[in-house]
């Protein structure tokens, strides 16, 4: 599932692609998506706008739009959710079999692919307002983030998934994150004292980097999917190397050993989700 860092390496990869062009014809087929904005909503706003630029808030994407005649500005909100994709193709290719949203924009054409339809992609852009600090911006410092977590029994790693204490980490970061600062995911929000918040902090900051950073180098292949595919939002090149997977330390390597201390790596199951850890490192 696509967290902050993949969302960011699509919003750049995205932005100069998509910049200045013109939404010649929205074509939806799954208008679900939408939701609450209706399918004669969006063609009424966005038919003939010019794309101006994407930005990233959290996991959400920002597209920003100016409609014809110079009316005021709009903002598409996207959210790929747990198998979505967006990217650009040519016009002849036919279409991906679960296209939900096509905004054709001449040769090109911008698909939206949901398989599941956990995603959205509205003009109703309420959902970024709830959200916390970006976990990368100075607005996310340690102070504010120990009195949040001061309030709460939740365990620390279900915690890190309320988009509302700080925003963009799923479940793979979060693992990950404890693990770098050394914290078991099972302590108490509350428990946590002044140092292992603020290295928790840190650890958050470095992880999400460094995503950032391998999926910026990553050869991708927008309108591809690979079989195993760690990238699966953009598409990654068949036959190039799992960059993604080998980057994980803890998250799905369960039974492995620990690259700190070789214990083997555990997985419990938390609010439903799983979270990976070493019960040596972290305590
Ligand atoms: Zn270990």
């Amino acid at each position: 599932m696509p967290e902050l860092p993949e969302v960011e390496v699509l919003v750049c990869h995205l932005r100069p692609l998509i910049r200045d062009r013109t939404i010649q014809g929205v074509d939806v087929r799954r208008a679900k998506v939408l939701a609450p904005t209706t399918t004669r909503e969006l063609k009424r706003v966005l038919l003939g706008a010019r794309f101006t630029g994407v930005s990233r808030r959290g996991k959400y994407l920002l597209f920003q739009l100016r409609p014809r005649r110079g009316k005021m500005p709009v903002t598409l909100l996207g959210h790929l959710g747990m198998t979505g994709r967006i990217f650009l193709a040519r016009c002849l290719e036919p279409g991906p079999k679960h296209a939900a949203v096509v905004f054709h924009l001449g040769r090109e054409k911008l698909v939206y692919e949901d398989t599941r339809c956990f995603g959205r992609l509205t003009l109703d852009t309420t959902a970024v307002k709830k959200l916390g600090p970006e976990p990368l911006d100075a607005s996310f410092n340690a102070e504010k983030f120990a009195q949040t977590l001061k309030r709460s029994v939740q365990p620390i790693k279900v915690r890190l998934l309320d988009q509302t204490l700080v925003a963009g980490i799923g479940n793979i970061y979060a693992s990950e994150a404890l693990f770098r600062a050394g914290i078991s995911p099972k302590l108490p929000a509350r428990g946590l004292t002044p140092a292992r918040v603020n290295r928790l902090r840190r650890a958050i900051r470095r992880v999400l980097r460094e995503a950032i950073d391998c999926g910026s180098t990553a050869p991708l292949n927008y309108g591809g999917s690979g079989e195993r595919d760690g990238l699966f939002y953009f598409g990654r090149a068949a036959g190039t190397p799992d960059f993604y997977e080998e980057r994980l330390r803890v998250y799905d390597r369960a039974g492995k050993s620990c690259p700190k201390c070789g214990a083997r790596i555990k997985r419990i199951v938390q609010a439903a989700r799983s979270t990976f850890y070493c019960p040596d490192c972290q305590r």
